[in-house]
């Protein structure tokens, strides 16, 4: 399928989140939707080139389970009940918490993980 035939509302440059390569991708958006993606040309890491999944694996992007704010479970809630929050509140929040950790337990009560599905800036 050639995407430069098709009629798309918009196309950001965007970077695939599946794996580590970190291939560049054109994203094709109608509706507010994801509806193609195709490898960009000057990608660095892939040179106009794209796998199977970055190629066509678009469509988590539409599921209604896809989180699209922060959610905040305070003190005492149940289990699985969150609060919807702002990206501002949700980041001094974790501030905060790393801070009373470490201040309660120490540095090595802290760890981090990154995921070779993330991108360098989102690790
Ligand atoms: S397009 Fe394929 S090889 Fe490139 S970053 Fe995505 S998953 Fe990795």
């Amino acid at each position: 399928m050639s995407t430069k035939s098709l009629a798309f509302d918009a196309t950001t440059t965007t970077t695939c989140g599946y794996c580590g390569v970190g291939c560049r991708l054109e994203a094709h958006t109608s509706g507010g939707a994801v509806v193609a993606i195709s490898p960009a040309a000057d990608g660095p890491a892939n040179h106009g080139h794209a796998c199977v999944k970055g190629r066509f694996a678009h469509q988590f992007t539409r599921s209604r389970e896809r989180l699209t704010t922060p959610l905040i479970r305070e003190p005492g809630a149940a289990a699985g009940t969150f609060r919807e929050a702002t990206w501002e509140e949700a980041v001094a929040h974790v501030s905060t918490e790393l801070l009373r950790i470490k201040g309660a337990h120490g540095p090595d009560a802290i760890a981090g993980l990154a995921s070779s599905r993330a991108t360098n800036e989102d690790c």
